[in-house]
């Protein structure tokens, strides 16, 4: 199923990310974390892909598999830094001959000291461009409400961001943000700079403070004041920290339905715990 096609018939639509685990028992954790989520029917899930396309044959074989054997719509992350065209070729062919009709078209960051190969891709666009001149997959993208951190500016993000779209883009999803405000006032700029697809927010769950604390700072995304001390207040008390993930992201979701929000996309991290209780607050399953 084409996930463009969901929106057309459904909102808001309930996705969840997850990544190829290192080891045999994080594959057996995983199937356990999907089966547990599958039970809330999630619209589809996605599957990421490691940076310069570490987990390439392990993210389309898991797509293939959740798709085939488990039944949720599926989409593959794909990035094309590092690649070449006959890699990213490859890639491609191999999605589309594994049946994956769904892939989020990724610039992927870029490691300290990149060489781009002579005939490699840097940004998305270029990607998202030369997908199209080959593959018909519903093709979503990333985009950053507090701005990329390797922008100019938030005003060349978003041209950028206008010119990515054009290339031939279905839905967006964001990068992990705690302040609505932030989202909605970038879905406003977005739209008024002509951008129309649907743009859904990726919700992350808090499970750890060592955590939250790493991710926004690679990321860029902030940490509202409130939530700051709040999570200080938590003393890195586990429990503490988890329910303060929970409350806060039920918050944040059940804000972001009731303004319109076209979707929820969750940052599992392959667990099922928080995100089924949010889930169950929200929707009362
Ligand atoms: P792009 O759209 O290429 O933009 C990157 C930067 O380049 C921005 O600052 C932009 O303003 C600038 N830019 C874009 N076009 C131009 C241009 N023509 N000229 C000059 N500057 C330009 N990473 C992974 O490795 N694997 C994953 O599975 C993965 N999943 C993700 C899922 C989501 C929902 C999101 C939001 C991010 C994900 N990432 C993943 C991280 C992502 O690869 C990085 O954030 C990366 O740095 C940017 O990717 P992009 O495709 O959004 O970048």
């Amino acid at each position: 199923m084409r996930i463009a096609e969901l929106f057309t018939q459904k909102r808001p639509l309930c996705s969840f990310e997850f990544f190829p685990p290192k080891t045999e028992e994080g594959f057996a954790a995983l199937y356990t974390t999907i089966a547990d989520l599958k039970r809330l029917n999630p619209d589809y899930v996605s599957v990421t892909w490691g940076a310069g396309g570490s987990t390439r044959r392990k993210t389309i074989e898991l797509v293939s598999q959740i798709q085939n054997e488990i039944d949720i719509t599926a989409m593959a992350h794909f990035t094309c830094v590092g690649a070449t065209r006959e890699d990213l070729t490859q890639s491609l062919d191999r999605m589309h001959d594994a049946g994956i009709a769904n892939v989020l078209a990724l610039s992927g960051d870029l490691p300290e000291g990149y060489v781009q190969p002579p005939d490699g891709f840097r940004y998305a666009s270029e990607l998202i461009a030369f997908i199209r001149t080959k593959w018909n997959f519903c093709l979503a993208g990333g985009c950053y409400p507090e701005t990329h951190p390797a922008a100019a500016s938030p005003e060349t993000d978003l041209k950028n961001l206008v010119h990515k779209v054009n290339q031939g883009l279905d839905f967006l999803i964001t990068q992990l943000f705690f302040d609505n405000e932030v989202y909605f006032a970038f879905v406003e700029r977005a739209r008024t700079a002509g951008i129309t697809i649907p743009i859904v927010p990726g919700i992350m769950p808090i499970v750890s403070e060592k955590g939250v604390r790493r991710m926004t700072q690679l990321c860029g995304a902030s940490i509202p004041n409130e939530l700051n001390a709040r999570l200080l207040a938590c003393e890195q008390d586990p429990a503490c920290i988890q329910e303060l993930g929970i409350t806060w992201a039920t918050q944040q979701c059940q804000d972001l339905l009731k303004r319109g929000a076209p979707g929820l996309h969750f940052y599992t991290l392959n667990q099922s715990p928080a995100t089924r209780r949010i889930h169950e607050r929200l929707f009362g399953s």
